[in-house]
């Protein structure tokens, strides 16, 4: 069984005017689309990743403020085909597994592999593919479904996720 997770794709990130802009993230909100309108089709499960941080999180040292708890930014945004029935599971790091129950969901679903998609590639979704990759789950990344700040980035990650990790780039 396969997962497809969705990562960070909240208001800070995404909007131009917000917090922690991402260039070329708002091209992700169609093939994203696309991808959880093909899982919710053969009922395969569609998972939301969502920083969430404290007010005065020490991650916010290096990043500045963004995605706290309870605030509009942290919200994921409404371009996003999600059902109330979806998954949602929020992190307070970079990886989707660092103190969160993702895995022990994954593997009450049977799921043996993920589909990884969303912001930043160099980041959130290279140390979740990492993790995920440890845990023994098969990783596949859409390339026109991640987004990071720029072009080097993207391809310097994308490489690290197939010779490195042995995931699969689509
Ligand atoms: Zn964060």
């Amino acid at each position: 069984m396969r997962a497809l997770l969705v990562i960070d794709m909240l208001r800070d990130f995404i909007y131009k005017d917000c917090v922690l802009p991402v260039n070329g993230a708002k091209k992700l909100i169609p093939p994203i689309n696309y991808k959880i309108i093909e899982f919710r089709e053969i009922n395969e499960p569609i998972i939301f990743i969502c920083d969430s941080h404290d007010e005065m999180d020490e991650e916010f040292d290096v990043w500045g403020k963004h995605a706290v708890e309870g605030t509009e930014g942290a919200e994921i945004i409404d371009e996003l085909d999600r059902r109330e029935y979806d998954i949602v599971v929020t992190k307070k790091r970079f990886s989707a597994f660092y103190n969160t129950d993702l895995e022990r969901i994954l593997k009450g679903l049977n799921v043996d592999t993920l589909v990884i998609t969303g912001v930043v590639t160099d980041i959130c979704i290279l140390h979740t593919a990492a993790d995920a990759t440890m845990r023994g789950f098969k990783v596949i990344v859409p390339e026109n479904c991640v987004a990071t700040v720029d072009e080097e980035k993207q391809k310097w990650a994308l490489r690290h996720i197939k010779e490195v990790l042995d995931g699969r780039i689509d």
